[in-house]
């Protein structure tokens, strides 16, 4: 590691990356160091790809404020994010990768090894069985603190007591937990990357989207693939809709259309999960699962 620790976190709206990069600054300012802490803004939605950042100094002096684009960590806190965006791009050899996915090391590794450590932890399983709820950024810290040493676990703890108050609780055995199931691939030299091109990476840039169709126009899912955005998806029960279409008109992306059979279904490759429509449908017709 170099004499700044610099971090890089991707996740999306709603899954905490930013509150995780706060709270690991503040902790590492605890233990004596200087630490920043700050977000990337995008398609500030739910859902949306998500960048935030950290950069931590034993000792010198921290100037810049940029964007880290040669990370010695990245932490990915959603699995759906490494198919479509080179999480990877910039983290130096010999750097540490962390990754939430219910697949495993081997998988993981076959899919995205490289020249750096890799740390694997189902933080989504460990959040829905602790939480009650998909929000990985606590989990995930102690998946950090376990691969990279870069805070003491303890040291954790008082930042999540004045983080989430009487949550707190949860949230220390959700990064306890975490900790202790990371599983830990060590740094192999001479792994070469693998070249993909990913999906985003082949979208338009903002400057060569139709501005005018994006501002005045509701459903650009289109335009944003915001189907690869989802880390929960609806389903309907047929047995409680009655068809009334509430769910279509709430629809954010314009992605829900009446099918033959006159019910509503939401189109998964443009469906964002943000859960609009699970709020709007009054007879409860719509939950939320996993994507
Ligand atoms: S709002 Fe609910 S009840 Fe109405 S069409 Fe949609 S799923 Fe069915
Ligand atoms: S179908 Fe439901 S979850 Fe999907 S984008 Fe539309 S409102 Fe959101």
């Amino acid at each position: 590691m170099n004499d700044i620790t610099e971090i890089r976190w991707h996740g999306r709206g709603g899954q905490g990356a930013v509150t995780s990069a706060e709270l690991l600054a503040l902790t590492a300012i605890k233990e004596g160091n200087i630490a920043q802490a700050f977000p990337s803004f995008g398609p500030e939605r739910r859902g949306a790809p998500v960048i935030a950042f950290n950069r931590i100094s034993a000792g010198k002096p921290i100037r810049s404020r940029a964007a880290i684009a040669e990370p010695d960590i990245v932490v990915v806190l959603d699995p759906g994010l490494l198919g479509i965006i080179d999480v990877t791009r910039g983290l130096r050899d010999g750097g540490v990768l962390i990754v939430n996915s219910s697949k495993g090391l081997a998988t993981v590794n076959s899919e995205i090894g490289g020249p750096w450590k890799l740390a694997v932890v189902d933080a989504t399983a460990i959040a829905r069985d602790i939480l009650k709820r998909p929000i990985v950024n606590t989990a995930m810290l102690g998946a950090l603190i376990k691969a990279t040493g870069v805070v003491n676990l303890e040291s954790l703890t008082q930042p999540l007591e004045e983080r989430f108050g009487k949550l707190s609780e949860i949230n220390v055995q959700a990064c306890s937990k975490a900790y202790k199931e990371a599983v830990v691939m060590e740094y192999s030299p001479g792994v070469k990357k693998a070249e993909k091109v990913y999906p985003i990476e082949k979208s338009l840039s903002w400057k060569e989207l139709n501005l005018g169709f994006v501002v005045t126009e509701m459903g650009n899912a289109r335009s944003y693939r915001t189907g690869y955005w989802k880390s929960e998806r609806p389903v309907r029960d047929n047995a409680k809709c009655i068809k009334c279409g509430m769910c279509a008109l709430f629809c954010p992306e314009d992605c829900i259309h009446q099918d033959a059979e006159g019910y509503f279904e939401a189109d998964e490759f443009y469906c964002k999960g943000c859960g609009i429509c699970a709020r709007e449908c009054w007879t409860g017709a719509i939950t939320m699962v996993e994507a």
